[in-house]
This record gives structure tokens, C-alpha cells and sequence, in this order.
């Protein structure tokens, strides 16, 4: 299995070059040449069997000979093995039609560990056997920070950076990148914002001097074996609903669009998706891209659903280079166009995204009246970002069963929980001494220069 950038202009790599990549040399992101499929008979063969093993099979095929089945059941079996849940990603029901997917019962309470439990595992593998290291720089505003933490730590090959805004990432999210005390662990408090964060990040892979010296390593939801791992739960839930005989939807909380791009390759793979609906909070970029056909940046603006306050989203462009019929060339001069702060999407696709995407938004007010009320109806607590989810997927119900992503657990987001529904959700017992435990943090300036010294330093003491 091969894999190409969608800007057309990077080399060709195999799966394991692609993960350990990350960003492709030209700026895209890597997309397997093709998509494999699985019959309606692999997929019925799914129903019943571990997610452990269900996630052998669908991913199996994009790995090429990169593992042995062996190998590759062992990595899969370890990523799992800290979940509190025996079905990984169980299915709950919220009303006749209306299920919710919990991805939440991870290390970290939030469904990112999927993909980063799995990414901590396949590069402790690789590196082990190629006598190799890496360091990782990732920027969070919060879940994936963690996740990546959670999935590193103590780890021999790999030293891990996550730059974090200086007070703008809630008490729990700060606390779990911050109280680990493994020595490959490094979290650093930026002065500035996220998108201060995630341009220093950006900054950091531009300096090839820099990259190829530290061996830089990116995890963030550009990774192709992050959008890997994401699409074993639709299988999985889908299949629990009746398919490959029945057809099912999925509504999915939305912000770099890595979550919902599993769904449109788990479609491509023969899983009958009838609809894949975008949920965003009020920073609607994708909602308007479907809504005008215009992809146009605006500012963030803070919301209760953190998660997804984006301004670019940055994994849409791998739907582009399908919609545009694979054209690496025409992707990169919309990349381009965007550094002004727009670009439009042509007609032809627009209808090949409208046939797979549909979308919808929800305002501040209706995420806290949709914890409220689903909390009322049924006695599910939802975080802010599923219940962005539930919000969108309550209006696209139809005669098909819909599946809604619940993104993290609701004790991650105490403040709107407590606020929407007058309760404080509780952290899970393992965790319910996190606030006590004492912190390990370097507060950094908003500085290039200063940020790839202390990342050198740190790596030559190790
Ligand atoms: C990251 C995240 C999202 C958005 O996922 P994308 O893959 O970026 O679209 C939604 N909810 C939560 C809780 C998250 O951490």
C-alpha cells in the first residue's frame, strides 16, 4: 500500500514512512494511492468479535507488509489493553432511531486515545526495530495534548513537546498534561493562543535544519494512522445496528474534520453510510463551505465546546482532493488562494461533497439546552462537543438508524455540564485524585528560536 500528498508534489511513501512523517515535504497530507474494500460478507463476519480484532481486519489492509499479523495484533492489543470499557466503543440508545457512540472511555476520557493509543504503540514498534528515535511536537488546546501524553509516556524512542496556551485550557485538560512525571514528557505553557501554538508547530517543521536534527515527528490529526484508527468504530457501531443488511447515518462533532474523514473512508470500503452529517459548534467554517460552496477563514471565538473552535480545518482538504478527482495541483493553488483568507470551491465539487456530507451548527444556547434536555429524556450526560453532535443529529433523523459520536466524557467539561443541567458530572474514580496531584510545567514565551534550544537542550540530557 502506497501512499500520495494531495498537493501532489511529495514523495511516495509506504505506511510506515507516512505515520512517522506526518505533514507530506510539499504541505500536504498523505492519502493511500486507493482504498481497499470489504465485502458484505467481510463485514457481516464482523459482527460479535472484539473490537480488538475487528480492528485487525479493517485496518489490516492499509498497513501493506509493514507488521505481521502477529505483530500487528500485539500493537492493537496493547493500544486497547488501558480502556475502562470491555467494548472499547459501546453503543448507547438515546431515542427510537438515535444511538450515541461512546469514545470516551480512554486514558485521557476523550475519543482522540483511539487514535493515539494506537499511533504510541505502531511508533514504539517501528523505532524499537529500526534502532531509531523521534521527538514529537505536538500544539493542543487540550484533548490531544493529553492523549498524546497519555500514549508516550515512558516510552524509549520518543521524547514528547506539547505546547498548551498559558491559561487557556480548562483545570482537568492542564492537569493531565501536566502531572505525568515521565522523563520523555515535556508540557509547555505557551504565552499566547492556540493558533499562536499551532503556528509555532508549523514554524518548527518548516526549519528542515531543525526537523531532520531533532528528528521531528508530528501526531496531530493529520496523521494518516490517526484517521486509521478511527474508522474501525464505524464498522464496529454499524455493524451492531444491522449492517452490511441495513443501512445506518452518523452525525459526528466536528473541527479538524480527522473524525468524520474516518466515516467517508469507512464508506469508501463498502460500509453502507447513507448519511455523514458535519455538527459544528458557532465556528461553522465547514457549515458554510457546504451551505455557499466558499471556503472563507473568519476568527474564533471561544466556545463551550473547545475542541472544536477552529479556524482552518485542516484534514477537509484531504475530501477536496477527492472531490477535485485526485488533482494534486488544483489542491495546493486552493491552499494557496486561502492564505488570503478564501477560496471557492468549484461546482462540480460541491455536488460530489454535497452527495456525501451533510451539515449543520449549534449555537452556544442550543448545546447547553441539548445537554439539559437529553439528560431529561433519557439520563445521558453529554460533553458540550457530543452534544453539538446530538443537536445536528436530532434534526437529520430519518427512517435510517443514526449514529451520533459522543467525543469525550462529560467530566472533562465540568463548568458547561454543571451550568446546562445544574450538576457537576464526576470524574471517574481512577481519576478523582487528578486536582491533588502535583504539576510538571515550563512556562515558554512565543519565540522560535527560544522554543528549538530548549527542545535540543532537553533531548541531549536524555
Ligand atoms: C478533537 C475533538 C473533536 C473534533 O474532532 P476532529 O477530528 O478534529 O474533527 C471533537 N470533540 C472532542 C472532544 C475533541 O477532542
Amino acid at each position: 500500500m502506497k501512499y500520495i500528498s494531495t498537493r501532489g508534489n511529495a514523495p511516495v511513501l509506504s505506511f510506515e514512512e507516512a505515520m512517522l512523517t506526518g505533514l507530506a515535504r510539499d504541505g500536504g497530507l498523505y492519502v493511500p494511492e486507493t482504498i481497499p474494500t470489504m465485502s458484505a460478507d467481510e463485514i457481516a463476519a464482523l459482527a460479535g468479535v472484539s473490537y480488538e480484532e475487528a480492528a485487525f481486519r479493517v485496518m489490516r489492509p492499509f498497513v501493506g507488509d509493514a507488521f505481521t499479523d502477529d505483530e500487528f495484533k500485539g500493537i492493537i492489543a496493547r493500544a486497547y489493553e488501558g480502556f475502562r470499557h470491555e467494548a472499547r466503543a459501546p453503543l448507547v440508545q438515546l431515542a427510537p432511531n438515535h444511538f450515541l457512540l461512546e469514545l470516551f472511555h480512554g486514558p485521557t476520557l476523550a475519543f482522540k486515545d483511539f487514535a493515539m493509543q494506537l499511533i504510541g504503540q505502531l511508533f514504539q514498534f517501528s523505532l524499537g526495530r529500526r534502532n531509531d528515535r523521534v521527538t514529537i511536537v505536538g500544539a493542543t488546546s487540550g484533548d490531544t495534548g493529553s492523549a498524546a501524553i497519555e500514549a508516550f509516556r515512558g516510552l524509549d524512542n520518543v521524547d514528547v513537546f506539547i505546547l498548551f496556551p498559558h491559561g487557556r485550557v480548562s483545570d482537568i485538560q492542564r492537569k493531565q498534561m501536566t502531572t505525568p512525571d515521565d522523563a520523555n514528557v515535556h508540557a509547555l505553557a505557551l504565552d499566547g493562543d492556540f493558533d499562536d501554538c499551532q503556528a509555532k508547530l508549523k514554524d518548527m517543521f518548516n526549519d528542515f535544519d531543525f526537523r531532520d536534527g531533532v528528528k521531528l515527528a508530528g501526531v496531530n490529526s493529520i496523521n494518516w494512522a490517526r484517521v486509521l484508527a478511527q474508522v474501525v468504530y464505524y464498522f464496529t457501531s454499524a455493524v451492531s445496528l444491522g449492517a452490511p443488511y441495513r443501512e445506518v447515518s452518523f452525525t459526528v462533532p466536528t473541527g479538524n474534520f480527522g473524525d468524520i474523514f474516518a466515516g467517508y473512508i469507512a464508506k469508501k470500503m463498502g460500509l453502507p453510510i447513507k448519511d455523514l452529517v458535519i455538527a459544528t459548534n458557532q465556528n461553522d467554517i465547514l457549515h458554510r463551505t457546504m451551505e455557499s460552496g466558499a471556503y472563507t477563514k473568519e476568527g474564533v471565538t471561544p466556545s463551550i465546546s473547545p475542541s472544536m473552535d477552529i479556524q482552518v480545518s485542516s484534514n477537509f482538504e484531504r475530501a477536496l482532493f477527492d472531490a477535485y478527482g485526485r488533482d494534486g495541483n488544483a489542491v495546493a493553488q486552493l491552499m494557496e488562494e486561502l492564505k488570503d483568507g478564501s477560496f471557492p470551491i468549484s461546482q462540480g465539487a460541491m455536488e460530489i461533497l454535497r452527495e456525501t456530507f451533510k451539515s449543520g451548527r449549534a449555537s452556544e444556547d442550543e448545546t447547553m439546552a441539548t445537554i439539559r434536555d437529553e439528560f431529561t429524556a433519557c439520563g445521558e450526560v453529554l460533553c458540550p462537543h457530543s452534544a453539538v453532535g446530538v443537536k445536528v443529529g436530532n434534526e437529520n433523523l430519518s427512517g435510517t438508524p443514526m449514529i451520533t459520536l459522543a467525543t469525550a466524557h462529560p467530566a472533562k467539561f465540568p463548568d458547561a455540564v454543571e451550568q446546562a443541567m445544574g450538576r457537576r458530572p464526576d470524574l471517574p474514580p481512577h481519576m478523582a485524585d487528578m486536582m491533588d496531584r502535583e504539576e510538571h510545567v515550563t512556562r515558554v514565551p512565543n519565540d522560535l528560536a527560544y522554543l528549538e534550544a530548549l527542545i535540543k537542550e532537553r533531548i541531549a540530557q536524555r
